[in-house]
């Protein structure tokens, strides 16, 4: 039989998982990173290079039948000269969407989707705009590269904002205003061939420091859902998109604001392993291949909790009923996702007390 083989650009700790995904259904999936000991280049075969340069990219795109990626910070113009030799999935141009700040939210309002209010900052002239329309306190955001909290500022006086400026290197910037969110939730969609879609029910969020901390799901609200599924339906069309497709919102007194799209599979989305009947993983690869789409349905409770830094000793974790461990196989730092833990309970109270014990263990 010929196996399907699938090039992931990036191999951080989604491409580790979405090459895993791949074993059982006999995908090969081949990896590019600069690092051979990528969590990624660790379970599947890699190609050294970097994720922006041409030659290396032409490499991968030899050795398989689909490009897709774990990464929406890199540079677009190669991926799109890719499409040239092989299909890249999703399409390059959703992943310049995604890059940069003022696109995403141009494109969000061009469909509808409501958005925090928010200024463009393309220089110091445009700190004052910004701080009359907004109010205080406002977030400074670099329109690119800005991930896990990094790229941001808070500020509260005119002062703040013009040293924040400074602080993030004078780039081109938004600055949103601050929203009293009563919580965080995600949508994941995903979209294979013949405009195939499913959704995962809402999850939500709890973010320290910008770094997600922790995802419980499903988070159950019929109308949310509906809307938010309205919403991810609408980017998937505009986009003509293939794959899994991420939006964070914040849930607000008023219903959902849209805050930002990841174009792959998403932390908050790591509990769909243990936690549904398919996990985003295998949909995202079954959906570039042009496969049928499994069941998003959730198989009862999940939480999912980020392990930052270094891991808790293992074997405490898996004393707890119902937990699994994910060792992404990083060396620890501080602030580093180096795995997660998911827990999966069929009541949602027994669920959250031993998602306490597992925070005990990390010490949170
Ligand atoms: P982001 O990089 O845009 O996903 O921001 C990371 C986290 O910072 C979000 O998940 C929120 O917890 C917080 N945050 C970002 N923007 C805002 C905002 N405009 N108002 C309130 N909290 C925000």
């Amino acid at each position: 039989m010929n196996r399907k083989r699938v090039g992931i650009v990036g191999a951080g700790q989604l491409g580790r998982m979405l090459a895993l995904a791949g074993y059982p259904l006999g995908i090969e999936c081949r990896v590019l990173d600069t690092a051979a000991e990528a969590p990624g280049a660790q379970v599947a075969p890699a190609v050294l290079g970097r994720l922006d340069d041409a030659r290396a990219l032409a490499e991968l795109a030899s050795q398989v039948d689909v490009v897709t990626l774990e990464i929406e910070n890199v540079a677009v113009a190669p991926l799109e000269a890719l499409l040239e030799r092989t299909t890249v999935y999703p399409p390059p141009r959703a992943v310049a969407a995604a890059q940069d700040r003022l696109a995403e939210k141009t494109l969000f309002r061009s469909l509808e989707i409501p958005t925090t209010q928010f200024v463009v900052v393309d220089g110091e002239k445009d700190l004052g705009v910004a701080a009359r329309e907004l109010g205080w306190p406002l977030v400074l955001k670099t329109r690119r590269m800005g991930y896990d909290g990094r790229g941001q500022r808070v500020v509260s006086s005119e002062a703040e904002l013009a040293a924040a400026w400074r602080e993030l290197g004078g780039v081109p910037s938004i600055a949103e205003q601050w929203v009293r969110f009563v919580r965080e939730v995600s949508l994941i969609a995903v979209r294979g061939a013949n405009d195939e879609r499913a959704f995962y029910p809402l999850a939500e969020n709890v973010h320290r420091d910008g770094i997600l901390a922790r995802t419980v799901a499903p988070y159950v609200d019929a109308s949310l859902q509906a809307h938010a599924e309205r919403w991810l339906g609408a980017l998937l069309s505009a986009l003509d998109y293939r794959g899994v497709l991420t939006v964070e919102f914040f849930q607000t007194e008023r219903g959902l604001l849209a805050n930002e799209m990841a174009p792959r599979v998403h932390n908050s989305g790591h509990w769909t392993i243990e936690g549904a009947e398919t996990s985003q993983f295998e949909n995202h690869l079954r959906a570039v291949l042009g496969w049928p789409l499994g069941s998003t349905r959730a198989r009862g409770h999940a939480a999912m909790l980020n392990l930052l830094g270094q891991l808790p000793p293992i074997e405490a974790v898996l004393a707890i009923p119902g937990a699994h461990f994910h060792d992404y196989g990083k060396s620890p730092r501080p602030g580093r996702k180096v795995g997660h833990c998911t827990l999966v309970d069929g009541d949602r109270e027994r669920l959250l007390e031993r998602l306490r014990a597992v925070e005990r263990l990390v010490g949170l």
